[in-house]
C-alpha cells in the first residue's frame, strides 16, 4: 500500500552532494529537509585511490551513514525507483511515495561494465582491477604490489568517470613503489587515455606527462578500449591511427560510468544528456522542471565531475532553491572542478580549473600545479578531515 508524505525539500542520494546540500539547506533556514539513501555506510571516495596505491585502508574512508545525516533531517533508508516531476512525486523501492516542494537529484553515477565487453569478467580475475569500487580498490594494490616484471596497462576512460585524472594516482604510486623496490626496469608501463589530455588544465597536463616520462611510461592519448579478452589478457584499442591490440599482465581501469537507469525512465534526461539529469549547467535547475535540481556526478554540469566541484555546486543549488521561490536572480556555477594527482608516493599536484579548462586556483601562492610534499599531505590527511567536518556539515559558501 502506498503512503504519501510531503517534504519541503527532498534530496535523492546521501553521498558527497546530498549530505552537503541537506546540511547547507538547514543552515539557510530550511526546516523540512528529507533524504533518501539506501546505504548504511558512507564512503569518502577520494581515499579509494590511496587504497589502490597501498597508502590507506577501507576503514580510513568509511563512517556509518547515520553519523553523517544532519540532525533534524528525515532519512529514508530506501532507494528511489522513479520520479514523476509532473506530480512532484518520488517513488521508493518500498512502495512509499513522497511529494516535495523542491527536489534535488544527486544519486551519483555507477560503473558501466557493459560499455567495454569483457571488462566485468576481467576484473573478476587477479590480473585486472579498478579503484572505482571499494572491494576492487583493495584488490588493485594486491595486484600492483605483487607485480615484479611484465606489462602493466593503465586505462582512463573519458565516459563520465568521476574525477577521471585521479585514475592516474594508482599508476604513479605503483611506479614509485616499483622504482623503490628495484623492479621498475623489468616492468613496461603503458597508459591508455581516451581524452586528448591527462587533465584539462594545460600546465598540469604537462607536469603529469613529465612525471610519466620519468617512469618510462608509454602514453597513448585519444585512445579508447573497445573490448577486453581476459583469458588472452589483451585489450582491443581504437587509436587515432586505427585499431590496435595490447597485452597486459596487470590491468588497471578507470572505467566508463553511466547514470542510474531510472533517471531517463523518469524523463529527467534530455536529448544529448546521455541519460544524465539535464540541468542548466550554470543554475543547476532542471531544463524542463523548475522545481527539480541536479548536482554531483549525475548532473550535466558540463565540466569534470568531482567532489571539489561540489564545494561550488552545493551553495548554488541551496541558494537557487530559495531564489526561485522568492523570484530573485539565481546564483551561477562557473564549472569549477579539481584534479589532485599524485606524481609519486609523497608528491601531488592540484589542478583547479573552470568549465573551459582555464586555471582557477583557490590560492595564488604557492603554485599548487607543481607537485609538492605539502599538497600530498593535505590531500591524504587533511582533506578527509575537511570533508567530514566542513563539507558534509554544509560549511561551504
Ligand atoms: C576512486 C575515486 C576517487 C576520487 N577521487 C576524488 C578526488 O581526489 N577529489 C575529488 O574532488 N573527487 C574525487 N572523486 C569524485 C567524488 O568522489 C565524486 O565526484 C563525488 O562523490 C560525487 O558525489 P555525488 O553525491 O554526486 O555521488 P556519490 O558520492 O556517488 O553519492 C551518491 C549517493 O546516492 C546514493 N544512491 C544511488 N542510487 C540511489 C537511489 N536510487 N536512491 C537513493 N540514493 C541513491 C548512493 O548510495 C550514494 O550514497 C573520486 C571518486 C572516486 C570513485
Amino acid at each position: 500500500m502506498s503512503t504519501l508524505t510531503h517534504h519541503d525539500v527532498l534530496v535523492v542520494g546521501g553521498g558527497n552532494a546530498g549530505i552537503s546540500l541537506a546540511a547547507k539547506l538547514q543552515r539557510l533556514g530550511c526546516r523540512d529537509v528529507a533524504l533518501v539513501e539506501p546505504k548504511a555506510v558512507h564512503h569518502y571516495r577520494p581515499l579509494l585511490s590511496y587504497v589502490a596505491g597501498g597508502e590507506a585502508t577501507l576503514d580510513d574512508l568509511r563512517r556509518p551513514q547515520a553519523d553523517v545525516v544532519p540532525d533534524g533531517c528525515t532519512w529514508y533508508q530506501d532507494r528511489v525507483v522513479a520520479v514523476d516531476a509532473d506530480r512532484s512525486t518520488v517513488r521508493l523501492a518500498s512502495g512509499r511515495e513522497l511529494t516535495y516542494g523542491d527536489l534535488a537529484v544527486c544519486p551519483g553515477s555507477e560503473v558501466d561494465w557493459d560499455a567495454i565487453p569483457g571488462s566485468r569478467e576481467a576484473v573478476g580475475t587477479a590480473s585486472a582491477s579498478t579503484s572505482y569500487t571499494p572491494e576492487l580498490a583493495v584488490e588493485t594494490w594486491a595486484m600492483l604490489s605483487a607485480l615484479t616484471a611484465g606489462r602493466a596497462v593503465f586505462v582512463i576512460s573519458d565516459q563520465h568517470v568521476p574525477c577521471a585524472p585521479v585514475g592516474l594516482k594508482p599508476l604513479f604510486m605503483a611506479a614509485d613503489h616499483w622504482r623503490r623496490t628495484g623492479v621498475l626496469g623489468a616492468i613496461e608501463i603503458e597508459l591508455v587515455v581516451e581524452a586528448d589530455r591527462l587533465v584539462r588544465e594545460e600546465r598540469a597536463d604537462g607536469e603529469l606527462r613529465t612525471a610519466a616520462e620519468s617512469y618510462g611510461v608509454a602514453l597513448r592519448t585519444g585512445t579508447a578500449v573497445e573490448a577486453i579478452d581476459p583469458s588472452a589478457r589483451t585489450l582491443r584499442l581504437r587509436t587515432p591511427d586505427g585499431a590496435a591490440e595490447t597485452r597486459y599482465d596487470a590491468l588497471y581501469l578507470a572505467p566508463p560510468h553511466r547514470a542510474p537507469a531510472w533517471v531517463a525512465a523518469s524523463g529527467l534526461d534530455a536529448d544529448g544528456s546521455d541519460g544524465f539529469v539535464a540541468v542548466d549547467p550554470s543554475t543547476l535547475q532542471h531544463v524542463a522542471h523548475p522545481r527539480v535540481w541536479g548536482l554531483g556526478d549525475v548532473a550535466t554540469v558540463a565540466t569534470s565531475p568531482s567532489g571539489g566541484a561540489l564545494r561550488k555546486q552545493v551553495p548554488v543549488v541551496a541558494e537557487n532553491i530559495a531564489a526561485r521561490r522568492r523570484g530573485r536572480p539565481m546564483r551561477r556555477y562557473d564549472g569549477y572542478s579539481v584534479a589532485p594527482v599524485t606524481t609519486s608516493r609523497r608528491r601531488l599536484l592540484l589542478a583547479e580549473f573552470d568549465r573551459e579548462g582555464r586555471p582557477e586556483p583557490t590560492l595564488s601562492v604557492p603554485d599548487l600545479v607543481r607537485p609538492r610534499l605539502s599538497t600530498w599531505a593535505f590531500d591524504r590527511y587533511l582533506e578527509p578531515l575537511v570533508y567530514w567536518h566542513q563539507l558534509l556539515k554544509g560549511k561551504v559558501s
